[in-house]
């Protein structure tokens, strides 16, 4: 068993990759999922307009829900659309509705419209302490994502083993260069997960050795294997770990969130 220190400051991860399918929402949600399990208290905040994170957490998201949409647009306390999630009690969502998908553009005519979601969070975790709080992305680089960039101290990037996976790294590493310079000084790129790992390809090692080369200390030793079990999940409003916990997916994905657990922020800070 493992025995984990979760004293520190909150950890604010935001996993992020502008391209879609390649795990983000999925890592996010089992992730926190697992890290729940060890014992912290974790706060997935869903910023994806399509709202999967929600869904694989359980949390009602209608249309009528209060979301994170009335959190950026209309600075709701985030107190008020906080989910607790059915799966763990130490599980928490924020959850997004089809409304966010305006936000982008809201956004652009609001006062402090980059900073919404760090100011949100910031007066949420005064009242309401979480060891982790883990953002989930939409695929683009546009003003949700640099909300998140903005109230986060790491990011989490999934990369998936299939396609050419370098592909756009180098624009998200701009991305994080410029909030950095301009947004958010604490902000450093802590975590590469790859996902999807098919180990029956030469590509599939191909594309780990690659990232592994020029990311020596982000990249997590546990890789995710490419599993059913994982993309059944969300379809039971379940993640992987709450599903079916003995699968090949699940235990992955656990190893993962002992190794995030393991890295403290300042370890990680080092890097
Ligand atoms: P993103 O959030 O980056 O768009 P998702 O996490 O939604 O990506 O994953 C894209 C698709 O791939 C989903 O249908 C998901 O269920 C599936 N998927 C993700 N990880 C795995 C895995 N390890 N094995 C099998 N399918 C996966
Ligand atoms: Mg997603």
């Amino acid at each position: 068993s493992v025995s984990i220190d979760f004293s520190g400051d909150t950890r604010i991860l935001t996993v992020s990759n502008q391209k879609g399918g390649v795990g983000k929402t999925t890592s996010a949600v089992n992730v926190a999922s697992a890290l729940a399990g060890l014992g912290a208290k974790v706060l997935v905040i869903d910023l994806d307009p399509q709202g999967n994170a929600s869904t694989a957490l359980g949390v009602p998201h209608n249309a009528d829900t209060q979301s994170i949409y009335d959190v950026l647009i209309e600075e709701l306390p985030l107190a008020e659309i906080v989910q607790q999630s059915p799966e763990d009690e130490n599980l928490f969502c924020a959850p997004s509705t089809i409304h966010l998908a305006g936000a982008e553009i809201e956004l652009v005519s609001q006062v402090a419209r980059e900073h919404r979601l760090r100011s949100a969070l910031g007066e949420y975790l005064d009242a309401h302490p979480m060891d982790f709080v883990i953002i989930d992305c939409p695929p683009s680089l546009g003003l949700l994502t640099i909300n998140a960039f903005t109230a986060a101290n790491e990011v989490f990037i999934p990369i998936q083993c299939e396609y050419y996976a370098l592909e756009g790294l180098s624009q998200l590493l701009g991305s994080i260069q410029m909030i950095q310079k301009h947004l958010n000084p604490g902000l450093h790129l802590s975590t590469i997960l790859l996902t999807m790992f098919d180990g029956r390809t030469r590509l599939a090692q191909q594309v780990a050795d690659e990232v592994r080369t020029h990311f020596p200390d982000q990249v997590l030793d546990t890789v995710i294997p490419r599993s059913v079990r994982v993309s059944e999940a969300p379809s039971f409003g379940q993640t992987v770990i709450a599903y079916d916990g003995q699968s090949a997916g699940a235990v992955a994905y656990r190893e993962a969130a002992v190794e995030i657990a393991s890295r403290t922020a300042t370890q990680s800070k080092e890097k």
